[in-house]
């Protein structure tokens, strides 16, 4: 009985130092985990996030109505009315995406002959309301020109694999 009890403990101990060797190994090594929301993980270049959409430098829109990212959206959750200007270009009227039928499968971006719409870096989108994840012209430049600096670095990282 007396042997029993005493490799019992010896087992214990055992199972103790390995452990707390096990213990002292991850305490000293570097964290794996952030503290979100004030710090954050890197992201692809490629990352698909919140839509957004971009102008040129001289405050042009980008977007020349063209409706093909319309037209792929496999979700329908595009609606495009356009019309010509008295330069003879073709702009948006209304550009609207129902964020809550968008499945970021990114073809709105990858059909567009310009560059115009993309899906940016943000992934902090919540809302309150469903209203707010109806996203109109104005929602989608304000995010373009929120989000332009990082869109144009990541949009040049990716260009040599397209
Ligand atoms: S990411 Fe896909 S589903 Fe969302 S708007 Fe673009 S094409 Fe449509
Ligand atoms: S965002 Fe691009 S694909 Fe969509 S209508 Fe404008 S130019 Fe065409």
């Amino acid at each position: 009985m007396t042997r029993a009890v005493a490799i019992f403990k010896s087992f214990l101990l055992l199972e103790f130092i390995t452990a707390f060797r096990l213990c002292m190994k991850y305490f000293f090594k570097p964290k794996p985990t952030v503290n979100y929301p004030f710090e954050k993980g890197p992201l692809s270049p490629r990352f698909r996030g919140e839509h957004a959409l971009r102008r040129y430098a001289n405050g042009e829109e980008r977007c020349i109505a063209c409706k093909l990212c319309e037209a792929v959206c496999p979700a329908l959750a595009i609606t495009i009315e356009a019309e010509e200007r008295d330069d003879g270009s073709r702009r948006t009227t209304r550009y609207d995406i129902d964020m809550t039928k968008c499945i970021y499968c990114g073809f709105c971006e990858e059909a567009c002959p310009v560059d115009a719409i993309v899906l940016g870096p943000n992934f902090e989108t919540p809302t309150e309301t469903r209203e707010e994840l109806f996203y109109d012209k104005e929602k989608l430049l304000g995010n373009g020109e929120r989000w332009e600096r990082e869109i144009a670095r990541n949009l040049e990282l990716d260009a040599p694999y397209r």
